[in-house]
């Protein structure tokens, strides 16, 4: 995904974000500090054995970014570029998501400086236990909950609640969402952030002026959040998914592609290019698709000044966190592009995990239909929540979502004051 996107920095852009709605609102600059500061943030380095017999030392982030709302959340993801900024912003992106679908959270993110793809399964276990073990003093069912991002998964939870459960001396499955069902994982988790967006695409499509049945529809990222989405839109909503790609490249075939065919031939070659009957694409050019709906599902600052000009979507539906960049917010809202921004658009996967959490604290698990049932319902809700917003104020779907979200974060700092 290169582009000029990776000299962007994404903290300076979410404190942007943050800026032009604390205007709208009139907050008073305190309140703006406070909202423009993570509230704590770990950094840890440590060794790991690696299979040669070698010691490597990693470099890994925990951020608490607000926890006005309730216990932080986030993700944790496992990339060769991650930096403190990045982990920064999108700890900041998960306060204002899970404030915008209304969960009792606050928001956090971790991240350690890696390249999975060339480690084993191995090296992978000792990097997650020995992380796991640093950021343990911080993390908690009721203090900071991670969860699967980028490059990490259901193993990588699994390795955490263990490492966590075994210096504790008692399993403590609450401590991480996105686990194994065999280990108090929910029903439902995997496919939850693909099928939030999906839900959230079928409800704007109406206002957009589009069909979701045989609209065209290109997948930036054919990951878990990508693939999902690609795979429901076909399936459940006669979508037709002409272009996908991953971090190699992209395809484009404008009959249509199935996506369940691509993701098998990605499985066994590793890649979806060179799928058979597509042509070859970058992931550049797949944003300026003439296409009804463009899924950014990858990493940040794909959408800039550089090239919003050049997008055709009718429908930007963003599965990825922080995709779009502030300038280039402004020309799709003046070509009357519909963004469902991240915050809204992937907050499927959290509030599935929220759905998980309360089942583990419980211990009382719920059936798939039930999961999905009450996934939709708070898609919607949300979705119809920020439209208004939007309408009311004539502003773009991002700054209604953030309307929405800082104020609600606001009001819990109100209202809890300023200690002591
Ligand atoms: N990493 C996902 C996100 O960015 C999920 C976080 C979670 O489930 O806590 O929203």
């Amino acid at each position: 995904m290169a582009n000029e996107g990776s000299a962007i920095n994404p903290f300076e852009t979410a404190k942007r974000q943050v800026d032009i709605v604390a205007d709208l609102l009139h907050l008073d600059t305190g309140v703006r500090e406070i909202l423009k500061h993570p509230k704590r943030e770990l950094t840890v380095n440590f060794p790991v054995r690696m299979d040669n017999g070698s010691y490597h030392v990693f470099t890994g982030y925990r951020v608490q970014y607000n926890m006005a709302r309730g216990p932080t959340k986030g993700g944790i993801r496992y990339h060769p570029q991650v930096t403190l900024d990045e982990v920064r912003a999108l700890a900041a992106w998960m306060t204002w998501k899970c404030a915008v679908v209304n969960l009792p959270y606050g928001g956090g993110k971790g991240g350690v400086i890696c390249d999975p793809k060339h480690m084993s399964k191995d090296e992978l276990q000792r990097l997650t236990r020995r992380y796991a073990s640093e950021i343990g003093p911080i993390i908690g069912p009721e203090m900071d909950i991670p969860a699967p991002d980028v490059y990490t998964d259901s193993q990588t939870m699994a390795w955490i609640m263990d490492t966590y459960s075994m210096q504790k001396g008692y399993s403590v499955p609450g401590v991480v969402t996105g686990k194994p069902i065999s280990l108090g994982g929910s029903e439902g988790r995997g496919e939850a952030t693909g099928r939030g967006c999906a839900y959230v695409i079928r409800e704007a499509a109406p206002h957009a002026g589009i069909r979701v049945k045989g609209a065209s529809v290109a997948v930036q990222g054919f990951g878990n959040a990508g693939s999902v989405a690609a795979k429901l839109l076909h399936d459940e909503q006669g979508a037709k998914i002409v272009a996908v790609s991953d971090s190699k490249g992209g395809i484009h075939n404008p009959e249509g592609l199935n996506p369940h065919t691509v993701e098998e031939f990605k499985l066994k070659t590793g890649s979806v290019v060179n799928f058979p009957g597509s042509r070859s694409i970058t992931n550049e050019e797949i944003l300026e698709l003439p296409v009804d709906v463009l899924i950014p599902a990858a990493l940040e600052n794909q959408i800039t000044k550089r090239n919003a000009d050049k997008v055709q979507a009718k429908i930007v539906a963003e599965a990825a966190n922080g995709p779009t960049v502030p300038e280039a917010d402004v020309t799709l809202f003046e070509k009357k592009i519909t963004v469902l921004p991240d915050i809204l658009a992937n907050a499927g996967g959290v509030t599935v995990s929220y759905f998980e959490w309360a089942q583990d604290i419980q211990g009382f698990f719920w059936p798939l239909a039930e999961v999905n049932q009450k996934l939709e319902a708070v898609m919607v809700r949300s979705y119809n929540d920020v439209h208004k917003v939007a309408e009311q104020q004539h502003v773009h779907n991002r700054t209604a979502a953030y309307v929405l979200a800082i104020q609600r974060v606001v009001d819990a700092i109100n209202i809890r004051g300023i200690y002591p």
